[in-house]
């Protein structure tokens, strides 16, 4: 087997001695993997997101991208890095400069890492052809654009690097429901057109199942459980997963009426729960799960979860 473009491994992020934003997360993503990231404000997707990207060093663990650490590219070859792994902003609008032409926001990135120019300009007007953006764009400023052209020039943007990684952070958020549809059918299409690896964050649960292969749900800055999107969704193991899917929308009615309210706000990553950090919200909380941590084990099903009373894989639905 060759080994996973991606691999967090162990990777904690303690911020400021006392805020546990990450807590020993290991990860694996091979190449053209789509995983997704699903849990509430405060869990640790964004500060997952930001380690990959390297703006945030990991406090203890590491997270390679190819052969060599995250760390030591950034210290070696930045620029290389930064090519590498490319994030697809929530806002694209905001991210453009309002002064500046769509054209010149492109060429700059080509500029910054000194790419042949010529050969810069064919593959951008390439991809402006691929995402269906027209020339004339280029010499338009932000406001004269829609917000679906917008969000296609970040994505240009992130492409004219030939990236082999995209984050992307809420990637469809605020977008009315036909132009997230044409965002993610133009994410898988370029998936597979260029064996692009993505890691997506998103509330919205439709769009981690419509688009990914394998999802992490996350809580308190650990993993709770990590398995193949569709068996997730069909039968979570872990309490929180399950109550977190049961409020979707696009599961059957009968499920949906067994839908899990969770008690009470997500507790503080300053001062999380002892034991199980799901816990003082958890259902089907035992006296043990207070006092000792669960580890995440695997579960049959390239399945990992995090619980010592998992629901059954068996049960009836
Ligand atoms: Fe619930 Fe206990 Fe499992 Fe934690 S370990 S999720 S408290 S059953």
């Amino acid at each position: 087997m060759s080994a996973p473009l991606v691999r967090f491994d162990k990777v904690s992020v303690v911020f400021g001695g006392t805020v546990r934003a990450l807590q020993d997360v290991s990860l694996e993503l091979d190449k053209g993997d789509i995983l997704g990231l699903v849990g509430e404000s405060g869990s640790g997707k964004t500060t997952l997101c930001r380690v990959l990207i390297g703006l945030t060093p990991p406090t203890s663990g590491s997270v390679t991208l190819g052969a060599q650490s995250v760390a030591q590219q950034l210290r070696e070859q930045p620029l290389a890095f930064r090519r590498r792994v490319q994030m697809l902003l929530q806002d694209a609008v905001a991210s453009l400069s309002p002064r500046m032409t769509i054209g010149r926001t492109l060429a700059e990135p080509i500029a910054i890492h000194q790419l042949p120019e010529a050969q810069a300009r064919d593959r951008l007007r390439a991809i402006m052809d691929r995402l269906g953006l027209p020339q004339d764009v280029l010499g338009k400023f932000p406001h004269q654009i829609s917000g679906g052209q917008a969000r296609r020039v970040g994505v240009a943007r992130a492409l004219v690097m030939q990236p082999e990684v995209i984050v992307a952070d809420e990637p469809t958020a605020g977008l009315d429901v036909s132009v997230q549809g044409e965002l993610l059918n133009l994410m898988l299409d370029l998936q597979r057109e260029f064996a692009l690896t993505y890691l997506l964050v998103s509330h919205n649960l439709n769009v981690i199942r419509r688009v990914t292969q394998r999802t992490a749900v996350m809580y308190l800055g650990q993993i709770v459980e990590e398995a193949p999107t569709a068996a997730l969704f069909e039968r979570p193991a872990h309490p929180y997963a399950a109550a977190l899917l049961s409020t979707n929308p696009a599961i059957d009615p009968a499920r949906r009426a067994r839908r899990i309210v969770l008690q009470g706000e997500i507790p503080s990553v300053v001062n999380p729960p002892s034991g199980c950090r799901f816990h003082t919200r958890c259902p089907v909380a035992q006296p043990r799960c207070a006092v000792e941590e669960p580890a995440l084990v695997e579960l049959g099903e390239a399945r990992r979860v995090r619980c010592h009373f998992p629901y059954s894989l068996d049960r009836a639905r």
